[in-house]
């Protein structure tokens, strides 16, 4: 299959959809290369200064304001410090629960929507830049090769950054978090809460999903783990904070199943080259604890097409300027309220498993 675009936008999460939407919105044709959404089933939350975003890519207001309910506290106790609300970028206050299959669903109803075609591919396996644009040939989900052929392109393919390492870019890797997620049966003031809290090794944090039942996710140092730690040890360690143990019963989380995830914050070297911009996770990875990644992937979604639906070049070079100096500043704030808050140098250094 080869398919000609002014834009090929590789990776179909919220950063995608976000820019193949403006895209087309602006009269450019795009192709969206798409993996199929694989859902961990971790509880996320939306900062609600996404709702705006979300509806000026089309979506309903109502179908979002149903389908992700608002919390009405987001609780942190970082080091030794009483219970505040603590945001580590601005706007993430009260956020809205995220089932993220079903955003993903009402995004990609929205792309089907717009002119934008969409390939299910499995894997990009080659991209290269010439004088004519740039060639991205990738592996559809039946085994068939696509070639798209494009003007520019949008890199949103998240933390594998796949197509930017095509063109031999790096990620600079800031630290090596890792975190670990149990489920269990929750009561009380947390059902319509989030929960941050420092532990001797880490940080525990909690949120609500299905109604009575939670999850709760412990991170730490990657670098200084010997084993995967059982449910048994993180449910310990979430009982040793005050406010979580009057909501949740050791005997129903010890036997929880135990998900890995990766939370490493990096950034790529570069966020833009010839003919392509970088956004979302591909651009940079937060801490997961910032609870703003969504909010930014959508963000930086809408940001990039517009710097690539630009026809003046010297507007689309302010408008590149401002879309890396907001990426920086966001990733900067991130990195120095978390030392701040986390502490982050002692407990990096002296967590043990
Ligand atoms: C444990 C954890 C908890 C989090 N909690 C929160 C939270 O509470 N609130 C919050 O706002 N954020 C949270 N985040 C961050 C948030 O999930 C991400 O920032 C957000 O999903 C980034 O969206 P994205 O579209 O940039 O990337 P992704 O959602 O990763 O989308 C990238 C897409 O590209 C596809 N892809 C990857 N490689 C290829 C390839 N080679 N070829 C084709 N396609 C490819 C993927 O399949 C995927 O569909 C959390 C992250 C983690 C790890």
């Amino acid at each position: 299959m080869i398919l000609n675009a002014d834009v090929v936008v590789a990776g179909g999460g919220h950063a995608g959809c976000a820019a193949a939407i403006t895209l087309s919105g602006s009269g450019k044709t795009v192709v969206l290369l798409r993996r199929a959404f694989t859902d961990k089933g971790l509880p996320e939350t939306l900062s609600p200064a996404a709702v705006p975003i979300l509806v000026q890519l089309g979506l309903n207001r109502e179908q979002i304001d149903c389908a992700f309910p608002r919390l009405n506290a987001r609780l942190s106790q970082w080091g030794r410090g009483s219970f505040q609300s603590i945001d580590m970028l601005p706007n993430s206050h009260a956020p809205l629960l995220l089932g993220k299959s079903e955003l993903d669903a009402q995004l990609i109803s929205a792309v089907r929507r717009s002119s934008c075609q969409i390939v299910e591919i499995e894997r990009i396996e080659a991209a290269l830049i010439s004088d004519d644009g740039i060639l991205v040939r990738s592996r559809t989900a039946n085994g068939a090769i696509c070639l798209v052929r494009a003007q520019a392109a949008i890199e949103a393919t998240g933390r594998s950054s796949s197509l930017a390492r095509q063109f031999g870019v790096r990620r600079k890797i800031h630290d090596s978090l890792v975190s670990f997620w149990i489920s269990g049966e929750t009561w009380g003031a947390l059902s319509h809460a989030t929960l941050t809290a420092t532990v001797g090794d880490g940080w525990i944090f909690f949120a609500p999903n299905d109604p009575g039942r939670g999850s709760i996710g412990y991170f730490t140092a990657g670098s200084r783990l010997r084993k995967k730690p059982s449910a048994a040890s993180i449910a310990k360690r979430a009982l040793s904070i005050p406010d979580l143990a009057a909501c949740i019963e050791f005997k129903g989380w010890c036997g929880s199943a135990v998900t890995t995830c990766n939370s490493t914050m990096s950034a790529l070297n570069q966020p833009y080259g010839d003919g392509w911009i970088a956004c979302g996770d591909a651009l940079q990875t937060l801490d997961p604890l910032a609870s703003s990644g969504n909010f930014l992937a959508l963000r930086q979604g809408l940001d990039a097409a517009n710097v690539l639906s630009s026809i003046d070049r010297h507007e689309r070079m302010d408008r590149l300027r401002k879309y890396c100096g907001d990426a920086r500043e966001d990733f900067e704030t991130v990195l120095s309220r978390r030392s701040r808050f986390y502490g982050t140098s002692e407990q990096l250094r002296t967590a043990t498993m």
